[in-house]
């Protein structure tokens, strides 16, 4: 099973021998693949709609692993029991919908050993409810692919990585040199922009984020013009927001920007 690279990579952070729960699975791609590798022994592809179930369940037939994945129907976490599977994949969807998808499956996640996370939106979102929930992350990578960025998050239960990374440490705050003074990377930024991928600071993600001022800029345009009374209040969090952004961008290594 030849992946996408967004996929593939996704694949490679699961840890060999794992059980794996690929949740909003469509074509069950990516347990396919993992199980091929060898990586995986066992596999869940949960779907909630029947037309990305059948397509799974077709490509499982396909593949000969019928006895190794089982494709089920239905919302998120449901579709596993407690304890069936140690790593969880959910990639392709809304920051929000998969933190709801995490909510509501809470009492699937004990035992789970590594949660990998790939939201096309709403990374934030992510983050602060694997923060609220004890879930440390682990990792972080941006990539590019059809000219669309992609974030995967890893995340491990806190206290049980081997690491014994902790979130104070992950999120604790720093202070970086400007040239003219010092910024203060604070922990909401951290949340906002990714821990990781801060430090690690790569083209693709001082390109998405200069991408994503223009996006807050042109909003704070539209909300100086607009008459409505909560416009003045939206546009002070908006221009304090591309402030903190760009002053932590300003402090990238000049060849970059
Ligand atoms: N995970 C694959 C990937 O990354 O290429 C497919 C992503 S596809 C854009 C999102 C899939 O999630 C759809 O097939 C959709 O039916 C499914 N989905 C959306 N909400 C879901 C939920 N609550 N539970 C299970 N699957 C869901």
């Amino acid at each position: 099973m030849k992946l996408s690279k967004r996929l593939q990579f996704i694949m490679e952070q699961i840890p060999d021998g794992s059980t794996l729960a690929d949740i909003g699975s469509d074509h069950a791609m990516l347990p396919v693949a993992a199980i091929q590798s060898g990586k995986v022994l066992r596999a869940v592809a949960g779907e909630v709609n029947s037309g990305p179930r059948d397509a799974a369940a077709k490509q499982v037939a396909t593949s000969g692993l019928k006895d190794k994945i089982s494709v089920r129907l239905g919302d998120g976490l449901d579709v596993v029991a407690p304890g069936e599977v140690d790593v969880i994949t959910i990639a392709g969807m809304g920051g929000a919908l998969i933190s709801s998808i995490l909510e509501q499956g809470l009492n699937k996640l004990q035992g789970v050993k590594q949660l990998i996370l790939q939201p096309n939106v709403g990374e934030d979102i992510v983050r602060r409810w694997l923060l609220d929930n004890h879930f440390v992350l682990t990792s972080e990578h941006i990539m590019e692919e059809d000219r669309k960025v992609y974030e995967i998050l890893t995340a491990v239960p806190e206290n049980t990585n081997g690491t014994m990374l902790t979130n104070d440490e992950v999120y604790r705050e720093y202070e970086v040199d400007s040239g003219n003074g010092t910024v203060k990377v604070t922990k909401d930024i951290l949340i906002r922009m990714g821990p990781w991928l801060l430090k690690e600071n790569n083209d693709i993600f001082t390109a998405k984020w200069m991408s994503e001022l223009d996006k807050l800029t042109r909003v704070l345009k539209s909300l100086g013009t607009s008459s409505l009374s909560s416009a003045e209040a939206k546009s002070e969090v908006f221009a304090q927001e591309i402030q903190q952004i760009r002053e932590v961008l300003s402090c990238l290594p000049k060849d970059r920007l």
